[in-house]
């Protein structure tokens, strides 16, 4: 939509993407990875991404909850505006409101689940101990871990581990997720009890971006997918692209990873 009909008639409030990027572009020193990358969300909608390796996928995820500056472009992210300068403050309202869970969960030792979960919400929120407690009971349940709050990290299999990095990033009470490849190190069991909770996640609305693997993930939970090539964003569908991709490359891509 031009800039001229979205001045004539503004679209309602309620309809806003959720994120929104615009001919995003980031490069490291000489490499460009990013080479205008545009796409929107809607709220509680749930995009995958797929692509191979080095096509800038998890790159883009993390300009969009700003762990990565743009040099060109503009990114939307539930009301904060993303450019090629963001300011301390600004950083920190953003991250509040984007959770991203990577492949590795990186809990704390030292801290049981409950206080792994609690940390951040205690910090960030100055939330008082028996809300931050109450709250991480809540979360723990989202990811059916409930009875593991008083457990320690090593006590806990690898897919109980991200569903914990996935309840920590659920106490702060995100209006989006971003997921990078959080599957990508367990083996086919305990990648399908965190593939569920994400998918409960999804039913339940929250509005999700996946980089993943899990072709059947995306074919079946997402409500869009994008295929990202060299920087770009080469073929944007719904579950039916995999059956029908319109680009060769897609094809070729679907091709080694079925
Ligand atoms: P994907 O997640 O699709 O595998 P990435 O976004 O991680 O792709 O990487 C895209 C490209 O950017 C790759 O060529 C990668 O080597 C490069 N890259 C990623 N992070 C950095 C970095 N911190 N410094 C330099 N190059 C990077
Ligand atoms: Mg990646």
């Amino acid at each position: 939509m031009s800039a001229a009909a979205n001045d004539t008639f503004p679209r309602p409030a309620a309809t806003a993407p959720a994120v929104s990027l615009r001919e995003v572009r980031k490069s490291y020193g000489p490499l460009e990875v990013l080479k205008g990358v545009s796409f929107d969300v809607a709220p509680g909608e749930v995009v995958a991404v797929i692509g191979a390796s080095g096509s800038g996928k998890s790159t883009a995820l993390r300009c969009i909850n700003g762990l990565e500056s743009i040099q060109g472009g503009s990114i939307e992210v539930c009301g904060h505006h993303v450019g090629t300068h963001l300011s301390e403050a600004g950083l920190r309202a953003l991250r509040q409101d984007v959770g991203i869970v990577f492949q590795s969960y990186n809990l704390f030792p030292h801290l049981t689940v409950e206080q792994n979960v609690t940390l951040a919400p205690r910090r960030v929120k100055r939330m008082g101990n028996s809300a931050a407690r109450e709250l991480a009971r809540d979360c723990l349940a989202q990811v059916g871990l409930a009875e593991k709050a008083d457990a320690y990290p090593e006590q806990l299999s690898g897919g109980q581990q991200q569903r914990v990095a996935i309840a920590r990033s659920l106490a702060m009470q995100p209006k989006v997720m971003l997921f990078d490849e959080v599957t990508s190190a367990l083996d086919p069991h305990l990648t399908g009890e965190v593939l569920r909770v994400m998918e409960k996640l999804a039913r339940d609305g929250m509005t999700m971006i996946t980089v993943t693997h899990e072709m059947g993930f995306a074919r079946r939970v997402a409500n869009r997918t994008i295929f990202m090539r060299n920087g770009l964003v080469w073929e944007v569908g719904g579950a039916e692209m995999f059956a029908q991709p319109r680009t060769p490359e897609l094809r070729d891509f679907l091709g080694h990873e079925l």
